[in-house]
This record gives C-alpha cells, structure tokens and sequence, in this order.
C-alpha cells in the first residue's frame, strides 16, 4: 500500500501509466482512463479500513482520491456518470460507484454530498443496463453485456444495497437474468459473453468467468448447498491459483475473483487457497528500488493496467481475509 500511496499524484487522482510522475518503476499500464485507476488505487485502503474520517496516516490520501473522483464526475439525467473516459467506460464507473458507495457506508458522519453521489451513481448503472439482456458492457445500454464489466456494476449495486442506499428491484431481476443467460452446465461453469457461440476476446479466460459467475450468483442470492454452486466452487479449487505449477506467473485477474469467492463461500478449500496464494504474493513481491512492495506479472489483460492493477489486486487479494468493507463481509456476521 506504501507503493500505491507514494504514486498518487497532486490532484488526488492516479494514473495506470505512472511513468509521467514517477521515472524511477517500470511497467506502467497502457489504459488512459484516470477515474479506472484512481478508483482502483483506493479499493486497498478502503478495504483495509481507512476512510477520508477515520484518523490513520492514510486519511488524506483517501480524502483527494474521493475528492478527484467526484470533480471528475458529470451529472447527467440518467444519474452520476463516471464513464466518459475513454472507450471502455462503464469499467471505470463500475469501480468508481465501489469506492463511492463503500466509502459512504463506511463514513462515521454522513455527509449528503457523498450520499448524493453514490447514489446517483447507482442510478446511472440502472439507466445504463442492456434492457433486454440484463448485463452491461463498455458503453451505456451496449448490448450485449459482458460479465466482466456487469461484475462491477452487480458489486457496487450490492455495494450500495449494504450502505442502504436505494437500489431497484427490477434492475436485480434483470441482472439475474443476464448471469443465467451466460451459465454453462447449469450454472456450474460461465461464459464471457451469454451465447456461448459469441466469441468473447474479453480479458477472461474460461477459468476467470466461471469465478466471476459463482461469485455473483452467491452476491444475488445462491448459498452453499446448492449443487451447481458446489460443483463450481470444486472446480475453482481444483483449477487451482496458477498457470502451471512452479510458474511465477498468474492471472491476477482470475485469481482475485476466485479469492473472493472461494473467501465467501467459506469451506474446506479456503485454508489452502489462501496459504498458496499469500506465499507466492510474498515470494512475488517486488524488493527493488522505488519498485519496492509492488506486484507485475506480464499479462494479456493485466498489461492494460500495468503495476498499478497488479498491485491492487495483489493487494486486494492479500487482505481479503482481514477485509471490514462491506461487500466483502461474510455474510451473517
Ligand atoms: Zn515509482
């Protein structure tokens, strides 16, 4: 988190391509969009408990990046839209409406300009669903949704549901409808897109949709015990976090999700899961330089993102266990 800290740059906001303002790390992403990274870069500190109210060193950091987010923002009919940069927009709204939300719910004192904005967002995921299919993709209304970008938008409507603020049903049902539009073998495996003879040149791999699926469907309702959910989860766990065994390289991506699910739906396979894959963030860990304490693994998908995406989600991963945002909470407790 010191990596991520020490690359926020003055306005508050950061930059996947770092190299601007800091000549000294490597690998900096190649995607342009600044609300995509700076939302990114304060899911970590949220996630570990740090807020813009909160006395922690990290207090300011959190307060210009929700800051940056909100100026950058542009009230439209249909809600708060954080998508305008860029082509892929709606991934960048989609985290963006996280951090707003988690942010909001997590706030000691409620201020109205920060419930105002979450939920604005949230009405602006609501008016940009694909209204036959259910699902979102890069722009608003695209059809047909991908679940890579719905993943987001499914998170922060839940997100915004747990913070109590308002989320319609209707928007619930539909996106229902779209996860089961792309579930494969009754829900046990997911596609990227919901025909699976549309071809999906997503940034998911099989293996990474099938933990994004069964991630969502236990968010919208599914509990262990059901036989597709059981089987899914089995499968993750035998497919394991890596590429190949002894492979320093993975997809930070996939294995996020599957973290997440596996983490959520809470059984014999965690354990394990989560001592393989903190040993090898440990032993991945970069210890050179101002690079220190970062994460890159040279990635189809993850390139787009550069250091930055793959230390979020290094990150991200590592404190899933210990994580007190909302979202993240097990459920009943
Ligand atoms: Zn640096």
């Amino acid at each position: 988190m010191q990596w991520i800290a020490a690359h926020q740059r003055k306005d508050g906001g950061w930059n996947f391509g770092f190299e601007e303002t800091c000549r000294q790390c490597s690998n900096g992403g190649e995607h342009g969009s600044r609300i995509a990274a700076t939302a990114l870069a304060l899911l970590p500190f949220l996630g570990a408990g740090y807020t813009h109210q909160a006395d922690s060193p990290y207090k300011k950091l959190v307060d210009n990046g929700l800051f940056f987010l909100i100026k950058r923002s542009v009230e439209e009919q249909r809600g708060l839209a954080l998508n305008h940069e860029g082509s892929q927009g709606m991934y960048s709204h989609g985290i963006a409406s996280i951090v707003l939300c988690e942010a909001y719910a997590m706030s000691l004192q409620k201020q109205t300009k920060l419930s105002h904005a979450a939920q604005e967002s949230l009405r602006f995921i609501e008016n940009a669903q694909d209204r036959q299919g259910g699902g979102w993709r890069y722009r608003p209304n695209e059809s047909p949704g991908d679940l890579s970008v719905s993943a987001w938008q499914i998170m922060a409507l839940k997100s915004g549901k747990l913070a109590g603020l308002h989320v319609s049903q209707p928007t619930i049902y539909l996106a229902n409808d779209f996860l089961e539009s792309t579930a494969m073998d009754g829900g046990r495996r997911f596609n990227y897109l919901p025909d699976f003879n549309l071809r999906g040149t997503g940034p998911d791999s099989p293996k990474t949709s099938t933990a994004t699926g069964l991630l969502l469907r236990m968010y919208l309702g599914w509990e262990p015990g059901d036989e597709m959910l059981d089987d899914g989860i089995a499968t993750v766990a035998q497919w394991g976090p890596f590429n190949r065994k002894n492979d320093l390289s993975c997809n930070l991506y996939y294995v996020y999700y599957a973290t997440l699910a596996l983490h959520h739906y809470d059984n014999k396979y965690w354990k394990h899961w989560n001592s393989e894959i903190r040993e090898f963030l440990i032993q991945t860990q970069s210890n050179r330089g101002h690079e220190a304490g970062s994460w890159y693994f040279p990635d189809h998908y993850c390139d787009t993102g550069g250091r930055l995406l793959n230390t979020v989600l290094a990150a991200l991963i590592l404190e899933t266990p210990y994580r007190i945002m909302p979202l993240f909470r097990k459920p009943k407790q």
